[in-house]
């Protein structure tokens, strides 16, 4: 069976306001040909220039991952872009009328939505992968993530914070679709109350509330409805991850691992990869026999619960 690129099947948009910026703005995703790559696109912009979403292009890794710079920046794309790898979109224009993909309720339930709406249909090409040929590991401070070959997509991530409620927290994820609406979608970011204020003077969220995000004080969670999952924070992790992953350009064969790993390092990791050919091999899919192609199966994929 051969698996093919996909795109969106028509265009379709949504407002909501940007966590950093605070501004309120519009993304609008639009169908794109095979071999497309997923691309963003500054229609506020006096000279709108497209950019191709790579790893190469990511500018700040503070908070939240942006692409390009001056004037075409976008920033906080990474969970767009953990939803459009998740549903095996290869290929689709996202035109922003603002500096940063609106944050939604902080979790990446609303794009699934929003794709759901669009539709998901297969372009004529083949889909390819990026086969991880050799282990790279990368590290800064008490931090590291790495990468290695396997058969599918799996991600082992671990977190600590000095925090009642958060702590340790540990995850395992195999990688499919299916597994990522049941598991992943729905968890929001998060953060600490006593952060803010420096956070706001750097500029960073400025509209960021509790409908967009956990927010603990030093002591517990401040949303009224409590957290989605016992280890939300960890699973949001996980959906970071797989967006600034989705950056290498291509639905990855390879096994990650990572402890206290952000933006930052998920970032390096892509570049230390892409940094030497013999780290890597692009791929069709039905080149490789071992891997189950039915990870990205989506057909008739149900829709989470946000209760
Ligand atoms: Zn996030």
């Amino acid at each position: 069976m051969k698996v093919y690129q996909r795109t969106v099947s028509k265009s379709v948009s949504v407002t909501g306001v940007g966590l950093h910026s605070g501004k309120k703005i519009t993304l609008c995703l639009k169908p794109m040909p095979s071999d497309s790559g997923i691309c963003f696109v500054r229609s506020d912009s006096k000279n709108p220039k497209t950019l191709m979403a790579n790893a190469l292009t990511v500018g700040v890794t503070e908070n939240n991952t942006s692409i390009g710079s001056g004037e075409s920046t976008i920033q906080t794309v990474e969970h767009l872009l953990s939803v459009l790898y998740a549903l095996g979109i290869d290929n689709v224009l996202c035109e922003i009328d603002g500096p940063e993909v609106p944050i939604m309720d902080g979790s990446g339930a609303s794009f699934l939505y929003l794709l759901r709406q669009a539709g998901v249909r297969n372009l004529e090409k083949e889909k390819k992968l990026i086969l991880i040929r050799k282990k790279v590991l990368v590290r800064h401070q008490d931090k590291w993530a790495s990468i290695e070959p396997h058969d599918g997509f799996s991600i082992e991530s671990s977190i600590s914070f000095d925090h009642p409620v958060i702590g340790d927290q540990k995850f395992k994820f195999d990688f499919s679709s299916s597994s990522f609406i049941d598991k992943i979608v729905r968890a929001r970011t998060f953060g600490l109350l006593r952060d803010v204020d420096s956070l706001r003077d750097k500029g960073l969220v400025k509209g960021g509330s509790l409908k967009n995000a956990i927010v603990l004080d030093d002591f517990k969670v401040l949303n009224s409805e409590g957290l989605r999952f016992k280890d939300e924070f960890i699973r949001h992790k996980i959906l970071d991850t797989i967006g600034d992953l989705s950056l290498l350009g291509f639905p990855i064969a390879g096994s990650v691992k990572s402890h206290k790993a952000g933006h930052y390092l998920n970032n390096q990791l892509c570049r230390e990869v892409l940094s030497n050919k013999e780290n890597y091999e692009i791929v069709n899919v039905s080149e490789l026999k071992s891997i189950d192609e039915n990870i990205y199966d989506i057909d008739g994929f149900a829709l989470p619960s946000l209760a």
